[in-house]
């Protein structure tokens, strides 16, 4: 059952994704940054969220770092599981709305880009990481099993501290003093308090 949610899950990812990744391979690209480590990224959040749980469910291969928990710890974490899956979903959705065009699976710059400052944007500058962050959570949760429903809690630190730094470089690169007075108020993760309010001020 938790597991089948997951994977639910996996298919609302994949659902939201589709429109956006067909209008994304229409738009020319002025700039790629796609290295080995990039790929190498890539292919290791797709083995941490798809391939450890789909070994996990389908096969007797990671059988062996399996636990059980009691009947109420299992309601108790499923519950939190799904409260997380959700939560992530909905960032997710949410970030690709007002990303639109603008998004890509890598380090991307395409011909029409915009710098987006709206919307979850306005709080945060990475709320599809932040909603990678809510998925492991949920994972972990959903899945108990050592290696698949630990895989991409354990992976994420990797992601934000080689993923995030290469992606702002490539942003003040594109647009410079704009990006900079961007990330001056909000938070990578996280609103930052200091920012919101400065940002109402300056409003009213
Ligand atoms: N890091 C963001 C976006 C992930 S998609 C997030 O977590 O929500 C990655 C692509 O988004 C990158 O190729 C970059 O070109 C683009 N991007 C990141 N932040 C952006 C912004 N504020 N406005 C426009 N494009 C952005």
């Amino acid at each position: 059952m938790l597991t089948a949610l997951y994977f639910a899950g996996t298919v609302v990812q994949v659902i939201v994704r589709v429109p956006y990744n067909r209008r994304r391979r229409q738009m020319p690209k002025i700039d790629r940054r796609i290295t080995l480590a990039e790929y190498s990224l890539l292919g290791g959040l797709f083995a941490a969220m798809l391939l450890a749980p789909v070994a996990y469910a389908a096969t007797p291969w990671l059988d062996f770092a399996s636990y059980k928990l009691t009947p109420p710890m299992r309601k108790l974490l499923g519950g939190a599981g799904a409260v997380f899956l959700a939560a992530a979903l909905w960032l997710f959705w949410r970030a690709h709305r007002d990303l639109g065009t603008n998004w890509s699976p890598s380090l991307e710059i395409g011909t029409e880009h915009t710098l987006v400052t709206t919307g979850v944007y306005g709080a945060i500058r990475h709320p599809m990481y932040a909603s990678h962050l809510l998925w492991s959570i949920a994972q972990t949760l959903l899945l108990h099993n050592w290696i698949a429903g630990w895989a991409s809690l354990v992976g994420f630190p990797t992601f934000y501290l080689w993923r995030i730094p290469a992606e702002e470089r490539m942003m003040v690169d594109y647009f410079g003093e704009a990006y900079r007075t961007y990330c001056r108020r909000t938070g990578r993760l996280l609103p930052r308090l200091r920012g919101l309010i400065t940002a109402r001020k300056t409003e009213s």
